[in-house]
């Protein structure tokens, strides 16, 4: 129920950031809980306190209420009240989509790295290895965000054409229900093929010499660097040099591009099913096996060790599998064992505090 710029009748200034109908009709709602004047802004980069959002009158850094939930992460879309002397962050919108990973440390299990996504992209690289075990968990990521996810082969000019067709069969076992696109950066081949298949708020994954930058670069038509720096007023009349982590493409995308996308782990919780469609192939082969349990590790009639010796599945796929589950096993316990130990804490704290009042005999 999202319409586009084109067809609304005037263009808002935040359209290049991904402003639509959609999100006026949640900005609606809160113009009935709010008296006085109000506008969006979306977040481009977070800081301790205080967020850096552009609003319909440009750059702008506010400060973040510590009570305010969920707490505001890069792409999302906020409120500010306009009523005081400075813009005051009110609210979050609802979000579309959100790509988390497990928290490594702090009171919450997962972090949401970026808010309103609609595209993942994959980047991988050709190797004589190539990391699909790698490719595997940024699709379940991605999944389990809400976004379309898609795979990018770059530096495609490193390899002859026969190199090329085997590269890219290889990465297409590790993608299944994900489009596949291959290109070379550097001469500008694919670039305006990929741009097509884009939609909305773009976030670029992969392990590090993948060419995530050099592609971004691509996708900029500009050096990236040079428009991330812009001037921002605070509210209390001091300007200060913003550096975005969200960026207009040209073509009515948005680029998201923070560190902590570059570091990435499963999220506990919930990403069962996300494994279950990166794995689809293993788990329509796993409907046959003859025990409905069946780890597809030595059972009798198991459709998945069949598949494996007949060479329609690759060995790969079910321990890149296996090694997956395990994680999300792994961090699916933690995740209980901490909520666990949050509530006891709690209720310890309640009991020291009744004893406190009861009266002394
Ligand atoms: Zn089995």
């Amino acid at each position: 129920m999202t319409t586009s710029a084109q067809e609304r009748d005037t263009a808002h200034p935040l359209d290049p950031y991904g402003w639509d109908e959609g999100w006026e009709l949640a900005l609606a709602q809160h113009h009935r809980d709010h008296p006085g004047p109000l506008v969006p802004a979306r977040v481009v980069r977070t800081h301790r306190g205080a967020l850096d959002v552009q609003t319909p009158l440009g750059p702008q850094r506010v400060g973040a209420p510590r009570a305010l939930l969920p707490e505001p992460t890069t792409g999302d879309w906020v409120v500010l009240g306009l009523a005081g002397t400075d813009p005051e962050l009110l609210a979050v919108l609802p979000r579309r989509t959100a790509l988390s990973r497990a928290e490594v440390s702090g009171r919450s299990t997962e972090q949401v790295l970026a808010a309103n996504v609609d595209t993942v992209v994959v980047v991988v690289a050709p190797a004589r290895r190539a990391p699909l075990g790698r490719v595997e968990r940024f699709l379940t990521l991605a999944w389990d965000s809400g976004a379309r996810p898609l795979v990018v082969l770059t530096k495609t000019d490193l390899l002859s054409g026969r190199e090329l067709t085997t590269a890219l069969a290889e990465v297409e076992s590790a993608a299944l229900g994900a489009g596949v696109h291959a290109v070379s950066a550097e001469r500008g081949a694919g670039i305006e093929e990929l741009r097509g298949e884009l939609s909305g708020t773009v976030v670029l994954l992969g392990p590090s010499g993948a060419g995530k930058s050099t592609l971004a670069n691509a996708l900029l038509g500009e050096d990236r660097l040079a428009t991330a720096a812009v001037r921002a007023g605070d509210g209390k009349g001091r300007h200060t040099t913003v550096h975005r982590e969200l960026l207009p493409l040209p073509g009515g995308l948005v680029l998201v591009d923070t560190p902590g996308l570059r570091a990435v782990g499963l999220r506990g919780g919930g990403a069962a099913e996300s494994l279950q469609r990166t794995f689809a192939d293993v788990e329509d082969l796993a409907v046959d096996c003859r025990f409905g349990d069946c780890t597809h590790t030595s059972e009798p009639g198991c459709a998945v060790l069949a598949a494996i010796g007949a060479g329609v599945v690759d060995r790969r796929r079910l321990d890149s599998y296996r090694k997956l589950e395990r994680e999300q096993e792994f961090l699916a316990a933690r995740t209980d064992a901490r909520l666990r130990a949050e509530r006891t804490q709690r209720w310890k704290a309640i009991h020291r505090q009744q004893r406190a009042h009861r009266p002394r005999p």
